[in-house]
């Protein structure tokens, strides 16, 4: 998959040369691409903002820079702008988003940037939650990073990215490691009896029971869901409906 981004930080995306997201595209499994929209600008002084029209505080990062940076990178696929206005990033998001081949995504910075870029852009503007950053890097990692998983081969063989909180509707259960005793608290012995039946039937009880306390709204879901339980899971479950 390749993933564009035009920003006017690219030293900011350091993060993405680490971990799996590095492996995967030391692998060549991601083509991540970052353009410095700075250099495109017609600015003597390299500038790519000013002020706005009408008045008011800061700064808006101008239209032409924005522009030039994606024709000249001759990008194709989905336009994507980092933005507090937009839909809010979810698992369906990441998911249909990692179907396609190439996508490209704009950062802002300041108060933003000019609409007609928005517009001429026709790019969709996507939100990672109800507060505001100081710039669309960070949010534009998150997106990456979340996309990602759904890429094949950027997960090791064996994990799934559907085997995790949320995707399975429930919240993932408590995991442990060494040692077996710490400050007094044991691993619960059932993770020690070698029964991968009752691991198995004790994990998702302790999901459920999460999911209830901390995402009633999930857990809900997840009631309406048509499940295929065994008898003895209908009767776990009984414990959590009310
Ligand atoms: N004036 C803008 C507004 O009120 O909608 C906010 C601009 S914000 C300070 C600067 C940049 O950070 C935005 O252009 C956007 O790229 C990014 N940003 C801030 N919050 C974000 C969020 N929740 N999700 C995605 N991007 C965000």
């Amino acid at each position: 998959m390749k993933i564009n981004i035009l920003t006017i930080f690219p030293e900011m995306f350091e993060p993405l040369n680490m971990s799996m997201l590095g492996r995967a595209r030391q692998n060549g499994i991601l083509d991540i691409n970052i353009v410095d929209i700075r250099e495109y600008t017609e600015d003597k002084h390299k500038r790519v903002d000013d002020t706005p029209y009408g008045g008011g505080a800061g700064m808006v990062m101008q239209v032409q820079p924005i522009l030039d940076a994606c024709r000249k990178s001759k990008f194709s696929g989905e336009i994507l702008y980092m933005s507090p206005r937009g839909e809010i990033l979810s698992g369906e998001i990441a998911m249909e988003l990692s179907k396609k081949s190439e996508i490209t995504i704009l950062c802002g910075h300041y108060e933003g940037v000019d609409e007609r870029a928005i517009e001429i852009l026709n790019a969709r503007e996507i939100s990672i939650g109800d507060y505001v950053l100081t710039g669309g890097e960070i949010p534009a990692m998150v997106l990456i990073d979340t996309v990602a998983r759904f890429v094949d081969g950027v997960l090791a063989s064996e994990e799934s990215a559907l085997d995790e909180s949320i995707y399975s509707g429930l919240l993932e259960y408590p995991q442990y490691s060494k040692p077996r005793e710490y400050e007094g608290k044991e691993v619960p012995s059932v993770l020690l009896s070698g029964n991968h039946q009752e691991i198995d039937l004790w994990r998702w009880e302790q999901s459920l029971k999460l999911t209830k306390e901390k995402r009633p709204d999930l857990f809900k879901k997840y009631l309406d869901m048509n499940l295929k339980l065994s008898k003895k899971e209908k009767e776990i479950l009984e414990k959590y409906r009310m």
